[in-house]
């Protein structure tokens, strides 16, 4: 399995770390060089700008969890087992999941 975040459209509201039961993403600081220290293809990597829909959409949100500090990164993509539970809750709708035959899925958050 292959998973992927879009770190741009990322909001880092840790709901992906959260709810992964087998601990495929962790959260870092925009500013670390961790954040672009996974195998995410170069149009996921992190450019130092946020999408500006996704700021519109979730910059105002006061719902207790913290907003565009942090960017979650898929560090342990192989142990996914696709719950799915990740892509249900992610904000951004920003991850990508790719399993062995090659079907995708991605978040559906809305
Ligand atoms: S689909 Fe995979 S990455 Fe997402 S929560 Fe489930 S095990 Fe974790
Ligand atoms: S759930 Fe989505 S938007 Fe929230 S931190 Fe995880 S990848 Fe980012």
């Amino acid at each position: 399995m292959e998973v992927f975040v879009d770190k741009t459209k990322c909001t880092g509201c840790d709901h992906c770390k959260d709810v992964c039961p087998v601990a495929v993403f962790e959260m870092y600081d925009k500013t670390a060089a961790e954040v672009n220290n996974d195998s995410a293809p170069e149009n996921m990597k992190w450019k130092g700008t946020d999408d500006p829909a996704v700021v519109k959409e979730w910059g105002n949100v006061n719902d207790g969890h913290t907003h565009f500090k942090t960017k979650s990164v898929a560090i342990n993509g192989p142990t996914c087992i696709l719950c799915q539970a990740c892509l249900i809750e992610c904000e951004g709708a920003c991850i990508h999941i790719k399993d062995d035959s090659g079907t995708t899925y991605q978040s559906t958050y809305k």
